[in-house]
């Protein structure tokens, strides 16, 4: 069994308030008994009422905003204009899924009737039964325990148990106990919400029988040991894993030539965003040979200042990410650094440069994700040579940006052609803009191929997140009494 969780603080690395003991072994088959005991309750309380209860819930969070940023800015160090701006999203995520179930097309209900000899058929997406939700550390709200993962699973009519991230452990508890009680006042059934500490009692999750599927963020490692477990277990379950990605930027000749200053600024600023923890970040970008934007870079990302990281762990990753590059000399060479930030966790901006053939010759370098604000810049890089390097093996992204300068003399054959295949191979591709920051709507996929994911048909992100939780079934000639509601017409 897994010790208490001790939540500390990123700007000094010493504890900060009381551990949050870990569930016992026994507490996790209760919860997910509970939780598979609320499976028809829940799935029967109906569209409209479930999307109360996550407005219910929506609603409990907005109230208690400032207390739930102090917590988590306590224990992630991300500040509060970003924490304030993620509880926000979260809520909006919330809602956007009560919107989701009032509308009710998610259900992808066909009705065939009965014709000459064909039978009557009807189809619909039932949901799936109790779904595990493995926290994530760079989002302390947005894909934690209220995050998306939890309003798609709970609006699809799924009991939700969530295993807490061990680096924000008393704002998930904080936040667990508004979700329950607002679920609770808002009439869904017990057992429908539950929370999990502990690295075994997550592993117990994956495992219990009654678990149906599960939907996690974090680590390409962690991930795929997960997935592994899903798909060993006697009965096998979906696991999805949004895991890592380096999201290539392709950048154009004429649009380095003419917009030099803007691409390095914006490169600078979506490296270094939240010290780099995103899944989004810019990993690797392709240049062409123009020493103007190589200067324009080192100048932006010289003026960039560092912070904490998450935890130590994540920390000691950066670290090892920063060794690993810089002991690749003489095919790759630090081009640009940021300026220190204060903490024992803290990570300057680094970006190391090299060569196409490097690249092609060391292909990790385009798919292992370095965590934090660490960039690869691939010089002398015409975009079709570029995209010849990118494909193959590990390929998979979850964004892919493309800088063009089409008024400025860029080609746009080439540049409709870099477009195609950018989306052969990531989930969403970006036009003169930046991978991080990802709008929470109904057109948004946030996935792509293996390694961003280990299912890249689905989102984690957005409306169709919804999907993950749902499978088909048709009836076939029942009558209308025996039928689900939906398919009563
Ligand atoms: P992580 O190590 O993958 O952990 C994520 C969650 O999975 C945690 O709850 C962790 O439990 C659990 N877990 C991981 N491996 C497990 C295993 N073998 N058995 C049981 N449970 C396991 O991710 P992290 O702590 O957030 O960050 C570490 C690295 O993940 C980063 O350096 C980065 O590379 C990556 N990351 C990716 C994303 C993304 O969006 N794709 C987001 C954040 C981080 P405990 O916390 O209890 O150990």
């Amino acid at each position: 069994m897994t010790d208490a969780i001790q939540g500390r603080d990123p700007r000094t690395g010493q504890p900060v308030g009381d551990p949050v003991p870990a569930t016992d072994p026994k507490g996790v088959d209760e919860l997910v008994g509970a939780a598979d005991g609320a499976v028809y309750a829940w799935r029967d309380t109906g569209r409209e009422a479930r999307a109360a209860a996550l407005e219910a819930v929506a609603d409990a969070l907005d109230a208690h905003v400032t207390e739930l940023v102090a917590l988590a800015d306590s224990e992630t160090a991300l500040g509060t204009t970003r924490l304030t701006g993620e509880v926000a999203r979260t809520t909006g995520q919330l809602r956007l899924f009560a919107g989701v179930l009032r509308d009710g097309s998610y259900q992808g209900v066909v009705i065939e009737p009965a014709e000459a000899a064909r039978p009557d058929l009807r189809r619909y997406k039932r949901s799936l039964g109790v779904v595990a939700v493995f926290a994530a550390s760079n989002f302390p709200f947005a894909f934690s325990v209220a995050g998306g993962d939890t309003a798609s699973a709970l609006a699809a009519g799924c009991p939700v148990i969530v295993k807490a991230h061990e680096g924000h452990p008393r704002t998930s508890l904080r936040t667990a106990e508004l979700v329950r009680a607002a679920l609770e006042s808002a009439g869904a059934p017990q057992g429908v919400f539950g929370i999990v500490f502990g690295v075994e009692e997550g592993v117990a999750l994956v495992k219990h029988p009654l678990t149906a599927a599960v939907g996690f963020t974090g680590s390409t490692r962690g991930g795929l040991a997960l997935a592994r477990m899903c798909a060993e277990r006697p009965t096998p379950i979906p696991f999805y894993g949004e895991l890592g990605s380096v999201n290539p930027v392709i950048v154009f000749p004429a649009a380095a030539r003419n917009r030099a200053q803007e691409i390095a600024r914006g490169y600078a600023a979506s490296l270094t965003q939240g010290v780099g923890q995103f899944c989004t970040n810019p990993g690797v970008m392709f240049v062409p040979d123009d020493p103007g934007l190589l200067d324009a870079i080192r100048a932006a990302v010289s003026e960039t200042v560092g912070g904490p990281m998450l935890s130590e762990r994540i920390h000691a990753g950066y670290l090892a990410s920063v060794e690993d590059l810089g002991s690749r000399s003489p095919y790759v060479s630090l081009l640009a650094q940021g300026r220190p930030g204060e903490g024992p966790w803290s990570a300057a901006a680094r970006v190391y440069q090299t060569g196409l053939g490097a690249v092609y010759q060391h292909r990790e370098l385009l798919t292992e994700e370095h965590f934090g604000p660490v960039g690869i810049v691939v010089t002398n890089a015409d975009p079709t040579s570029a995209l010849r390097v990118i494909h193959g093996e590990g390929a998979g992204n979850l964004v892919a940006t493309m800088h063009v300068d089409l008024d400025g003399g860029d080609d746009a054959e080439e540049a409709r052609f870099v477009g195609r295949e950018l989306a052969a191979f990531a989930g969403r591709v970006v036009y003169n803009g930046w991978p991080t920051g990802v709008a929470v709507t109904h057109a948004q996929h946030h996935g792509g191929p293996y390694p961003a994911t280990t299912v890249p048909a689905y989102t984690s992100v957005g409306a169709a997140a919804i999907e993950r939780w749902l499978v088909p079934v048709v009836y076939q000639d029942f009558p209308p009494q025996l039928l689900p509601e939906e398919l009563r017409r």
